[in-house]
C-alpha cells in the first residue's frame, strides 16, 4: 500500500505543479482582458471627445503595465497635435514621475515634455528641458533643432546662431540660408551702421547668395553715399535671387540718378528682365524710357512682355501710356474707366505668396507668418502678379 502511495506522489507534484502554472497564466489572462478593456474604454472616451476622462484612465493604467509607456507617449503626441497640451503635458508629467522608468524612457518622456511646453509657449522651461536633454548624445540633435525653434520664436537670434556654430559641419551647411537670415535679422535690430556691415557680412559668409543681405547692403551702401559698392550688391543680388530684384528697384533708381548712369542703369534693368525679374521691372524700365522720350521703345517693350508673359500690372501700363496719347472723347473717357477697374483688381489680390505653405500676403515677410519657413514668400508670378 505504501508503495503505491509512493508512486503517486510523483503524479500529486506534477499536478500541483501544472494547477499552479494555470492560475498564474489565467491570472495573466485575466490581468490583460482587464487592461484591453481599459483601453476600449479609453479609446471611446477620445472617440466621443471626453479627453479627461480617457488621460484619466490612461494615467491611472500606467501602474498596471510597463509595456505602456509607448503607448502613452504616443497618446500624449496625439493630444499635443490636436492643440490639447494641458492633457499632453499630464501625461508626460505622469510617466516622468514613474520612479520604474530606464533613463532612456526618461530622456524621451522628457524630450516629449519639453515639446509639449514649447507648443504652450512656456519658452523657459521647455528651453532648460533641451538645454538638458543637448547634453545627451542619443538626443542632442533633436534638442538642438528644439532650442533652434526656440530662440526663432523668442527672437534670441544670437543663441540660435551660437547653437547652429556649435553643429557638426555638416549640419552647419544644411541650415546656413537660416543662418544667413538669422544675422539678417540681427542686423535689422542694431542702430550702428558698422555693425549693420559686420552682421550682413557674417550673413554673407554663411550665404554667399542670400538676397535678403545682399538686398541690405545695398541699401545701406547707398545710405553711405558709397555708390559703387551699393551697385555692385544690384548686380550680385540679380545674379543671386533674381525673384527679390522688384524689392531693390527705389535703390537701383537712386545709385543710379547721375547723368552719366542712366545707360548703366538701363542695362541693368534690361539685363533683370532678361534674367527673368518680371513686370514690375519692365515697367519701371519703360517708364524711365518715357521720360528719356523713348515712347515707341516703351511701348514696344511693354508689348513684347504682354506677348511673352500675359500679366495684368503690364496691360494696365500700356492701357496708362495709351491714355497718355489719346485724344479726348467717349473712347479715352471709356478706356480710363477700363484702366481703373483693372488698378482696383491689382490692388485687391495680393502681390506676394509663400511658395512652402501658399500663404498670401500684401507685404514681404522674410519669416512665413504661417509656417515658419524663411525666405519662401516670393511675389506672385503669371497674371495676376510679375
Ligand atoms: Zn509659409
Amino acid at each position: 500500500m505504501l508503495e503505491i502511495l509512493f508512486l503517486l506522489l510523483p503524479i500529486a507534484a506534477g499536478y500541483g505543479w501544472y494547477m499552479g502554472r494555470r492560475s498564474i497564466r489565467q491570472k495573466q489572462k485575466r490581468s490583460r482582458k482587464q487592461l484591453s478593456r481599459d483601453y476600449f474604454t479609453g479609446l471611446n472616451f477620445l472617440l466621443s471627445n471626453e479627453s479627461d476622462k480617457a488621460v484619466d484612465l490612461f494615467i491611472s493604467m500606467l501602474d498596471v503595465d510597463d509595456d505602456t509607456i509607448d503607448t502613452h507617449l504616443s497618446l500624449g503626441s496625439l493630444f499635443r497635435k490636436r492643440g490639447e497640451v494641458d492633457r499632453s503635458i499630464r501625461i508626460h508629467q505622469n510617466l516622468i514621475a514613474r520612479p520604474s522608468l530606464t533613463n532612456e524612457q526618461r530622456d524621451i518622456a522628457m524630450m516629449e515634455l519639453g515639446k509639449d511646453y514649447l507648443a504652450a509657449g512656456f519658452y523657459d522651461r521647455a528651453e532648460e528641458i533641451f538645454l538638458n536633454l543637448v547634453q545627451q548624445d542619443d538626443h542632442s540633435e533633436e534638442a538642438e533643432d528644439q532650442l533652434i525653434a526656440i530662440y526663432q520664436v523668442t527672437k534670441d537670434w544670437l543663441k540660435a546662431i551660437n547653437i547652429i556654430k556649435s553643429l557638426k559641419r555638416k549640419r552647419q551647411q544644411s541650415l546656413k540660408h537660416l543662418c544667413a537670415h538669422l544675422y539678417c535679422e540681427l542686423a535689422d535690430e542694431q542702430t550702428d551702421p558698422d555693425l549693420k556691415f559686420k552682421t550682413l557680412t557674417l550673413a554673407l559668409k554663411q550665404d554667399s547668395d542670400c538676397g535678403r543681405a545682399l538686398l541690405n547692403l545695398a541699401k545701406l551702401y547707398l545710405a553711405q553715399q558709397d555708390i559703387g559698392r551699393s551697385k555692385e550688391m544690384l548686380h550680385r543680388l540679380k545674379k543671386a535671387d533674381i525673384e527679390l530684384f522688384p524689392e531693390a528697384l527705389t535703390i537701383a533708381n537712386q545709385a543710379y540718378q547721375a547723368k552719366a548712369d542712366q545707360q548703366a542703369y538701363r542695362e541693368l534693368l534690361h539685363e533683370a528682365i532678361l534674367t527673368g525679374a518680371g513686370a514690375s521691372v519692365a515697367i519701371t524700365l519703360a517708364q524711365h524710357m518715357i521720360e528719356q522720350g523713348d515712347v515707341q521703345d516703351a511701348e514696344k517693350l511693354i508689348l513684347d512682355g504682354l506677348y511673352r508673359h500675359p500679366t495684368m500690372k503690364s496691360f494696365q501700363h500700356l492701357m496708362k501710356m495709351q491714355l497718355q496719347q489719346a485724344e479726348d472723347g467717349q473712347a479715352k473717357k471709356s478706356l480710363n474707366m477700363l484702366a481703373e477697374l483693372v488698378e482696383q483688381q491689382i490692388k485687391f489680390r495680393p502681390s506676394y505668396r509663400c511658395l512652402e505653405c501658399g500663404f498670401p500676403s500684401h507685404t514681404l515677410y522674410w519669416h512665413c507668418p504661417s509656417c515658419k519657413s524663411w525666405g519662401t514668400i516670393k511675389r506672385i508670378r503669371g497674371l495676376d502678379g510679375e
